[in-house]
């Protein structure tokens, strides 16, 4: 595999097809993957998503920015460089758990293009739903949920995406959710229904 440091390491397949273990666990695996600014609303639409689908029966899991800071990803920063490698190694995790069958929400601002379209391309055919949370850096800023557009222009916080670091706006995503306007439930509910749409709640 290329990129890969160890020789001598072979990958393993299953004794279980995709299909038989969407047919028992009654979901194709996908991730709905959020992007967009701080505050946008990327965390509260991916836990009420979530929420809603288990309250269905659907198998679905958030992955979540600070949550995967404190543990894989500890040794990262916000550099360009380390914002990357953030993004290529939560796109691995994502698609074990799609593998796993589960609808994966992933909540990370993920600001380049090149960063997502990596990760689409190590997913299949569908099954990376680019999901643009929409919403004016004014919105954001004035929502603040973490003070963190406070520090940022206070310049507490430097290389703060939308403040002194670029916002890459997705090119064709998959969803596109306006939040300025809009319910939190109406948000989750349109990702839900482009699931069930697109086959992958079975
Ligand atoms: P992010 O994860 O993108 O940094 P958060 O979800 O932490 O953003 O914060 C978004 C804030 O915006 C929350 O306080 C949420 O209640 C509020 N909000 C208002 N309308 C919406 C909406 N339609 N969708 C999502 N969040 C919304």
């Amino acid at each position: 595999m290329s990129g890969t440091k160890s020789e001598n390491i072979t990958w393993h397949g299953s004794n279980v097809t995709k299909e038989e273990r969407q047919k028992v666990l009654g979901s194709k695996g996908c991730i709905v993957w959020l992007t967009g600014l701080s505050g946008s609303g990327k965390s509260t639409i991916a836990r009420r998503t979530e929420q809603l689908l288990l309250e269905q029966g659907v198998r679905a899991y958030v992955l979540d920015g600070d949550n995967v800071r404190h543990g894989l990803n500890r040794d990262l920063g916000f550099a360009p460089e380390d914002r990357t490698e953030n993004i290529r190694r939560i796109g691995e995790v994502a698609k074990l758990f799609a593998d796993s069958c589960m609808i994966t929400i992933t909540a990370f601002i993920s600001p380049y293009r090149k960063d997502r379209d990596a990760v689409r391309e190590i997913m299949g055919e569908g099954e990376f739903i680019e999901t643009f949370v929409d919403t004016p850096l004014e919105v954001c800023e004035a929502r603040d949920p973490k003070n963190l557009y406070k520090k940022a222009r206070a310049g507490v916080i430097k290389g703060f995406t939308g403040i002194d670091a670029p916002y890459e706006v997705p090119a064709a995503p998959e969803l596109h959710l306006e939040t300025r306007d809009k319910e939190v439930d109406t948000c989750a509910n349109e990702v839900i229904a482009h699931l069930r749409a697109g086959g992958f709640i079975l």
